[in-house]
């Protein structure tokens, strides 16, 4: 047995996450699954402008339905007080210095670097100041922010998802840490939650590949040991374009409401961008076995928006009656092995139970939208002739067949012609499950009273 891993979910609460923030909540739960380890859920909420509570409980919301269970659930605006213990320890040492540039006077700065070809690096000005400048701008009413001085030299690690990975500290500007308003920004907290809670490894996105060379320079001076680290690639639109917290379409709450299957919205989120194909898998332990952060591509990966109608249709076409027994119960207050096996071939989502139910349940309307008649002149032959030959109980498999055999053998009529009119009658629609089955689940007395309906519309009852 491999080490328990302990390991977070950090998703700042200022929009709904999206189905590559699920890719990534994912494959920490599998670690954390496989392992027997834990899954923490921390609210990056430090911005507490743009952070939300009702956006906290709608990740909830969303990882409880994606099936992860968090062992425990952390708030980052709840240790502020913790983080301040630190950056004063580092100012005491020397490790966070103040600087007083405006936004304007860095910008200008780096526009100088770039015109001599130099890389826009923090040149580190403020830790040349005197103590008379400093009073000076404290005069002016300027409130400094805060860098974490980087040491030299380069941070190597050798990432779980991508093999070995160096950052060379020298290209990267001193991180601001602490912003005027004393703030936090998302480093420092970050790395000390990581320490403070154990976490063995963070998995997260490649977009933060250059914050873990710079967090891994914190945890040293916080004399802490950093995590091991995986970061797999980001889920790209079908243009190239990453997905954004505004992508709502893509958001995991919004596949929610739409009735798409935990399941399928998983598999997508895992499988896309990886080594295996992107197909349905109907439990998370598979799909966690399916998964190791070694099988992530190194290349973006590709979401196509389709492939999750796909995926979906295809677990509910395979879905037990055993795991749609409940939702059946509570959809519809009958809960119907036949019913499920005969109808779950036509549904794309679950919801569109409803209209088989209502079609089994109630003799359909023999109009089309519009108003016009499903029902052609040239189907009443087979009707009649279905009436007069409906086989008598018991029914069972092979009903059907001997049912339209017999049919044939006194119309004439075969395939379409034969088929369709049936169907019509008993469905009201031109496709749906297959009939041999639906007449099962329908029983001789609605069927009876279905044809008396069609031969009436058609005028020969
Ligand atoms: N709140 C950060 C984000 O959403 C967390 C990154 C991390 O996992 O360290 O990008």
């Amino acid at each position: 047995m491999e080490m328990p891993e302990i390991v977070r979910f950090a998703p700042s609460p200022t929009g709904e996450i999206h189905i590559g923030n699920a890719r990534t909540a994912l494959y920490n739960w599998f670690l954390a699954l496989q392992t027997g380890g834990r899954f923490i859920l921390r609210f990056d909420d430090t911005d507490v402008e743009r952070s939300r509570e009702a956006y906290a409980e709608a990740i909830a919301a969303d990882l409880d339905w994606l099936g992860i269970v968090p062992a425990r659930v952390e708030r980052q605006s709840a240790r502020l007080a913790r983080y301040d213990a630190i950056a004063e320890d580092l100012r005491t040492r020397g490790l966070l210095y103040a600087c007083y540039e405006t936004p304007d006077e860095l910008e200008r700065k780096r526009a100088r670097q770039r015109a001599r070809g130099l890389p826009p690096v923090y040149d580190r000005a403020a830790l040349a100041l005197t103590e008379a400048e400093r009073a000076a701008f404290e005069a002016e009413g300027r409130r400094p922010h805060w860098r974490f001085k980087l040491p030299e030299g380069a941070r190597s690690w050798d990432d779980r998802c991508r093999g070995p990975q160096i950052v060379n500290l020298g290209t990267v500007s001193d991180p601001v840490l602490v912003r005027a308003d004393g703030s936090y920004l998302y480093t420092l907290p970050s790395v000390v939650d990581d320490l403070d809670f154990g976490v063995t490894t963070v998995v997260r996105g490649e977009d933060h590949i250059t914050n873990t060379g710079v967090q891994i320079a914190l945890f040293e001076a916080l004399g802490g040991e950093a995590p091991a680290f995986g970061h797999h690639n980001l889920l790209t639109r079908q243009d190239g374009e990453p997905l954004s917290k505004r992508d709502n379409p893509l958001s995991v709450t919004r596949l929610r409401a739409e009735g798409y299957e935990p399941m399928a919205v998983a598999s997508l989120a895992v499988l896309v961008g990886t080594s295996h194909p992107v197909e349905p898998v109907a439990d998370m332990a598979n799909l966690a076995g399916k998964a190791p952060l070694s099988a992530v591509s190194k290349g973006p990966a590709m979401f196509d928006p389709a492939d999750l109608k796909r995926l979906n249709a295809a677990l509910l076409h395979d879905m037990p009656y055993e795991a749609a027994a409940d939702w059946l119960d509570a959809r519809f207050g009958l809960a119907d092995r036949m019913f499920w096996e005969t109808v779950r071939g036509n549904l794309a989502l679950r919801g569109d139970a409803a209209e088989w139910f209502d079609i089994w349940q109630n003799a359909p309307r023999l109009t089309d939208a519009s108003g016009a008649p499903i029902l052609a002149r040239e189907d009443a032959a087979v009707i009649a002739a279905a009436d007069a030959l409906l086989p008598p109980d018991p029914w069972g498999e092979e009903t059907f067949k001997a049912w339209t055999g017999a049919i044939r053998a006194e119309t004439g009529a075969k395939g379409k012609a034969l088929f369709m009119p049936l169907r019509k009658a008993l469905t009201g629609r031109e496709q749906g499950p297959e009939m041999a089955a639906f007449i099962l689940l329908l029983g001789r007395e609605r069927i009876i009273h279905r044809l008396a309906s069609a031969k009436v519309a058609l005028g020969v009852g």
